[in-house]
């Protein structure tokens, strides 16, 4: 089974290929059943009701549009993963693109169905329809955030305004942020000679071993900002206003509360989970130190953070590389491990780097309770990480199998869970196993992720929860965005990060889309140290319930949820817990370079 070449992976499962006559008919048949529910729906008149009654003839149609609804889902969940992953691993083929975009097209109206089938149900009593329907009570936590949802909806002619607008509004800010950054070059001096790179490049250089060059690289990147930062203000203010005026017209009383119900979490949760993220920060800023010391440096800067420091990092073969997934996740369960071989065994991972091929790392669901992961390996360990964080992903899905797709819109908030957890497992026994240079190495790359999602994350909470604040009165100017977001850095790295980086607003597409788009990491990374301590605490008890509430996910609220678990999620101790594993770590740093 183990092979040394890089695997590629096998989509014939969904459909033999992009031109047989089986994708053809599936084709049409999608969006044939997109017509048809669309036909369905202004038959029944699925929209907002003026009356709540339920009555039985009403719950059997409600029946009867959740079970349509959730069919079509399902094969959307094979067509548009199968579309995606041809793309993704070829972005020149040009016969899939065409398929994608028309399936786009086609389906483009379920967005604008979505939000009449939440009026619908949301406007109804759901007492009612849950004492009528065996359907209804087993969706019950969808229906009762579609009544929240509901009670938050313009008119319907004005939610179709509103999102017919979206891509020329808010998309369009989105779209000219990435078209600017995207363009935008520098002059930096590069084994002796100037040379003019892209942006993404010269931020790559952040993790070049040569102080020198990170620091040109920072230089050159803070001089090329503001030559872009007057169009970049005003798609800032773009979107933030009109998500604000939108906001406002739904109802809600705050920017953050969207996000937040979004996740499925509650405001005293989020504030437990950030008071123990405070806390932690002068922990954090004496990793900085330890860091410092071991660039041997006085004081960290901004191009220091993602620095490499200790070894070389050990070099992984891909066989290698799934016998330490297997062997660790069979120190967790025979069923995690029998799971990591199938992937294996039938192909599910595409891992070869090749020209063409779209960078970075996903896990797409691919039919029920499988799935595909596209990947870059070269050899890293963080490869052999990010292999372990997928199939994490993947897992979850196994776990998910028996859901619906309505009972499976999972909270970004406990959508990284199992994939962290994979991770930390995986981590954990690499550093056990690791003489000291190495394990100086994985320590740092393990910290400087933690100190992003941690300490970074909160910088951009502040900041994007005082531009809400300015927002709401006028707009502002490119000078303000960076003061503001100099504080914010201020506010949580510490005095002892010199330089920062004003000019993080800019760079940040998170800004310029969802609102309060970061948190969500924290919580997941959080969440899942903590599952991963009741682990080490517990493993018998934690295996008995774990796969349980895997598949339950989307079936509540993370703190309801947690707490089943045993978790109070809503106090700081949970969180506490949690920071205290990247404590140790942080201790075990200082120790290895002192
Ligand atoms: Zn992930």
């Amino acid at each position: 089974m183990s092979t040394d070449t890089t695997p590629r992976w096998d989509l014939t499962p969904a459909f033999p290929s992009l031109e047989s006559p089986e994708f053809t008919a599936e084709f049409a048949a999608v969006i044939e059943a997109v017509a048809q529910i669309k036909a369905r729906f202004e038959h029944l008149g699925v929209r907002r009701r003026e009356q709540p009654a339920v009555d039985a003839a009403f719950a059997s149609q409600a029946d009867e549009v959740i079970g349509n609804w959730n069919d079509l889902m399902i094969r959307l969940e094979i067509i548009f993963p199968y579309l995606h992953c041809i793309i993704s691993t070829d972005a020149r083929n040009e016969a899939a693109t065409a398929r994608l975009s028309e399936l786009e097209t086609a389906t483009i109206e379920l967005d604008s169905l979505d939000t009449r089938l939440v009026a619908w149900l949301g406007s109804s009593d759901l007492e009612a329809l849950m004492e009528h329907s065996e359907i209804a009570r087993a969706h019950e936590f969808w229906l009762h955030r579609a009544q929240v949802l509901a009670s938050h909806q313009m008119t319907e002619a004005e939610e179709n305004l509103a999102s017919t607008l979206r891509p020329m509004g808010h998309g369009a800010w989105g779209k000219l942020h990435g078209n600017v950054t995207a363009l935008l070059t520098a002059d930096v001096e590069l084994d002796g000679q100037t040379q003019t790179l892209p942006m993404s490049a010269i931020r790559a250089l952040a993790s070049h071993p040569d102080r020198a060059v990170r620091q040109r690289a920072f230089e050159a990147e803070i001089k090329a900002w503001p030559t872009v930062a007057v169009p970049l203000a005003a798609a800032l203010n773009g979107v933030k206003g009109f998500s604000r005026e939108v906001r406002v017209r739904r109802g809600w009383t705050s920017d953050l509360e969207p996000a937040l119900l979004g996740n499925s979490i509650d405001a005293g949760t989020l504030a437990a989970m950030q008071g123990a993220c405070v806390e932690a920060f002068p922990d954090f800023q004496r990793y900085m130190k330890a860091k410092a010391r071991a660039l041997n440096v006085e004081q960290l800067a901004w191009y220091d953070l993602i620095a490499p420091v200790g070894g070389e990092g050990e070099k992984w073969s891909w066989s290698a590389c799934e016998e330490s997934i297997e062997t660790n996740f069979a120190r967790y369960s025979d069923k995690m491990a029998a799971f990591a071989r199938r992937s294996f065994e039938e192909n599910w991972i595409d891992a070869e780097p090749r020209v063409g091929k779209q960078g970075g790392a996903y896990c797409s669901e691919f039919g029920a309770g499988d799935s595909r992961i596209m990947m870059n390996f070269d050899g890293s360990f963080t490869q052999v990480s990010t292999l372990a964080h997928e199939l994490g992903h993947g897992y979850h899905n196994l776990c998910l199998k028996p859901r619906t797709p309505l009972q499976k819109q999972i909270p970004m908030t406990l959508a990284e869970t199992a994939s962290i957890f994979c991770e930390t497992l995986v981590f954990e026994a690499a550093v056990e196993h690791a003489g000291k240079e190495e394990k100086i190495f994985l320590l740092d790359n393990a910290l400087s992720r933690n100190l992003q999602v941690v300490v970074d994350i909160h910088s951009r909470f502040l900041f994007e929860s005082r531009v809400f604040e300015k927002r709401a009165e006028r707009e502002l100017g490119e000078t303000e965005f960076c003061d503001l977001m100099s504080q914010a850095q201020r506010d949580t790295y510490g005095d002892d990060l010199s330089p920062i980086h004003p000019y993080m607003w800019a760079v940040k597409g998170h800004y310029y889309g969802a609102n309060f788009y970061n948190f969500p990491y924290t919580f997941g990374l959080l969440f899942a140290l903590g599952l991963y301590a009741r682990y080490r605490e517990n493993p018998e008890e934690f295996r008995a319930k774990y796969d349980d509430f895997l598949s339950r996910s989307g079936l509540g609220d993370a703190a309801t949820l947690a707490n089943d678990f045993g978790f109070d999620t809503t106090k700081p101790d949970f969180w506490r817990g949690s920071l205290n594993i990247i404590r140790e770590q942080i201790a075990e740093f200082e120790a290895l370079v002192s």
